[in-house]
Formats: C-alpha cells, structure tokens, sequence
C-alpha cells in the first residue's frame, strides 16, 4: 500500500479536517515520517500572505523530493490554481470533497476538486491519533466580516453541525475512552443560529453524557455569550477557561477592524466572568493599519484592567484582499513587535498573579512526557509540569501542593 503524510499548517480546525481525510483513508497506510511518503497531503492555512508563503515554500520543497503532493484546506481557493498549472501539485481537494480523498488518491489522473462552501461535514470520527482529547467541529463559516479576515471567503458563511450528530459523536467518542472534548470550528460562538439554538443550549446537552469530564471551547466573540451560555458556567465539566476574542482594546480601532465587540460592554463582561472564578484569554492584532501611538497608549491603558490570564498576540499581517490591507496608516513592522512584547509582558504578569492566587486544588489532565516531566494542563489552561515515578500519562490527577514558577507551575508527586 502506498504510504500517506499528511502536513497540517493552521488553526484547531485544520487539525480537525486532516483527521477527517486520515478517517477515510482505506487504501493507503499513514507514515509520520515525510520521507518515506509516497504521497504528501498539503492541509493549508491562508490566514495571512505570511501563511500563504510558507505553505508554497512547503510544497516546493516537498515537490522537490519527487513526492505527489496533493493540497487541501483554506489556501486552496485562491493559490491551488497556479500551484496546479505549475505542476507542483497533483490534486487539490477543497473542504467539502475531503471525504472523497480515498478515491481520489487512488486515480492516476491529477485533479482538481474545489467543492463548495455550503457543506457541512458528514462522518463521524471516533477516534484520534496520539490524542489524549477529542476535538470536535461543531460548526463552519463566518457571517462576521472583520476587516482584515480572509476566513469567511475561504470557509464560506455559519453554518452548524446537526445538534443530534454531534451528540452521537460525543457519546462515541467518549465510549472510546475520551474524557476531555475540544470545541472547534471557524467561530464557535454562532453556533445554532442557522437552526434555532445556541452554543449554550448545545453545551447543556452534552454535558449530560457520562464518561465527560472536561469540555474545553475554541474561540467565543465576546458577543456571543448569551444567557444560555451563562446558565453553564457553574457545570463541573466547562473548563475553568474561556478564550474570547476581544482583537482590540481601543474603541476607534475595533471600528477601524469592523469587529462587534464593545469596549466598554468587553470589561463588564470579562469582570463578570473572572468573578465567576474563570480564568480568561484573548486575541489580540497590534499594528493593525491607524494603530496610532495615542490609540496604542489608550489601549494598553484599557487592557491593563482587564482580568486577562492568557494571550494570543500577533502582529497584524497583511492579507490581500481584505479592506485591511488597501488601508493607509500602515504601521512599522518595528513598532508592532515592541507593541507585541509589551502586551506579552503585561499578560505574563498577570498570568503569574493568577497563579499565585489560586486557591483550588489543580485538576490535570496529563497529556504528555518531555525532558523526565509529565505535562498537562489544569483547569484554568496553565501548564504544569510534574515530576513523578509513576505513569502518569493520559490520567487525571488532582494537586494541592505545587510551586508556582515563572511560566508554569511545578509539582512532585
Ligand atoms: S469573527 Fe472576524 S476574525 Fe473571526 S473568522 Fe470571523 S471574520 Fe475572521
């Protein structure tokens, strides 16, 4: 049998769709070395040019070892065109033809199959490679428009998995032994919209599933959390950590961005759910076209009171075809990395801070062993390496003694 690797660039959800295309692989064995594949499947990633360029930079260089590489995911829209006419790819498989890879691996002719954007995945996957979690695509798409996003034109519009299918995955997945679920898709947060439900209410159902002990949710938009969603919020099972994507802390600049979060109605919500004892991250695009110094100076200011634990910062990065990248006030590449670091060092700080205050014992589910450590994380997404001469992988363990130390904490069991 001809032997299949598979090159994952992007977000929760390409990881996701690759395991998808593993799942319908019947007539080809999976090699986790590039080398000895006789076929690459590119999953590409075209959030940014950046990502563009090392995706083509992969394949070219894949395209030189006399591999056949095929490529799927998001970058297939707009860059599969040239890459195919080159040569440099065999195939293409758009998103709503991953299903079909099996077949089309199997022909000798090269093709190139774009789908649509209005699918929503069929097949249930029930079990994961090398995972200790399973991750779950509740739904696709993005009816937001942000203005320096390309998803949307990529991912198509929202649109949600059958509330009963995902269900019957769970209680699959979870008869197989998967404790902890992962909630993923372009934006999580519109979930049900399309069919009269909500996030919230989705969430309710499956937290009456036995066998479940954490669900841990993707990105939510700050505007999302309804009272559905709020009804949840003491359930053992929610993960003790949201992720909610403010992008911005200046009011002018989320206008600039076109998001639908609210400076002002962002701080009550993030107080009222650090309240709730939740610890709480974000994303956040410095350098973002008319970041001006004043807006930058009142954004740090605003984001100092926010109760933030975790950040995903980025430089903003031109993406062609978005109104973002046609605007003027372009900021120097210098003057975002110093905005980045600063942010990055705030949130350190108060990452630690929460840390140090912590009263709860640590729930963790421990996920892997590097350098004579167990890693996982606890219920709050802070890592925590232990130190143990037990096997500790893949359990659950509770701690009350551990030393908190600059970037995680750390205990001896
Ligand atoms: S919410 Fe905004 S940033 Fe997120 S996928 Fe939709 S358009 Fe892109």
């Amino acid at each position: 049998m001809k032997k299949v690797f598979f090159k994952t660039f992007g977000c929760r959800t390409n990881i996701y769709d690759t395991e998808v295309m593993i799942s319908q692989l019947k007539d080809f064995t999976l090699t986790k070395d590039e080398n000895e594949a006789d076929i690459v499947v590119v999953n590409s990633c075209t959030v940014t040019n950046g990502a563009d360029s090392g995706v083509r930079n992969y394949i070219n260089q894949i395209h030189h070892k006399n591999k056949k590489v095929i490529m799927a995911g998001c970058g297939v829209f707009n860059k599969a065109q040239k890459l195919h006419s080159d040569g440099k790819v065999f195939g293409v498989i758009g998103h709503s033809k991953k299903h079909e890879i099996n077949e089309l691996l199997k022909g000798e002719k090269s093709f190139f199959e774009l789908g649509n954007l209005e699918y929503i995945d069929e097949k249930i996957v029930t079990k994961y490679h090398a995972k200790s979690k399973a991750f779950l695509k509740i739904q696709e798409g993005c009816d937001f428009r942000c203005s320096y996003c390309i998803i949307p034109y990529v991912r198509g519009n929202a649109r949600s998995q059958d509330e009963k299918k995902i269900l019957n995955q769970v209680q699959s997945l979870a008869s197989n032994g998967y404790e902890e679920f992962v909630l993923t898709g372009t934006n999580i947060g519109s979930y049900g919209k399309d069919k009269g439900t909500s996030l919230g209410k989705l969430l309710q159902q499956m937290g009456k599933i036995n066998g479940i002990k954490r669900i841990r949710l993707g990105s939510i938009e700050p505007v999302q959390i309804d009272e559905s969603f709020k009804e949840i919020l003491k359930e053992e099972w929610l993960e003790r950590h949201l992720h909610l994507a403010l992008q911005h802390t200046n009011e002018q600049m989320l206008k600039i961005m076109r998001r639908r979060n609210k400076l002002k109605n962002d701080l009550e919500l993030f107080e009222f759910l650090a309240n709730c004892g939740f610890a709480l991250g974000t994303d956040f695009i410095v350098g973002h076209p008319g970041e001006s110094e004043e807006i930058w100076q009142d954004a740090l200011r605003n984001f100092k009171f926010f109760p933030i634990t975790h950040l995903h910062a980025f430089t903003y990065s031109k993406r062609d075809n978005t109104p973002s990248a046609n605007m003027k006030n372009q900021i120097d590449k210098q003057i975002a990395k110093t905005r980045l670091k600063q942010i990055n060092e705030i949130t350190k700080q108060k990452n630690l801070l929460f840390r140090k205050n912590q009263l709860s014992p640590l729930l963790v589910h421990v996920e892997s062993k590097k350098d004579g450590f167990f890693h996982g994380y606890d219920q709050f997404y802070n890592q925590i390496h232990i130190k143990s001469t037990k096997n500790l992988l893949k359990s659950w363990i509770n701690i009350k003694h551990y030393e908190v130390k600059d970037n995680q904490n750390e205990a001896t069991i």
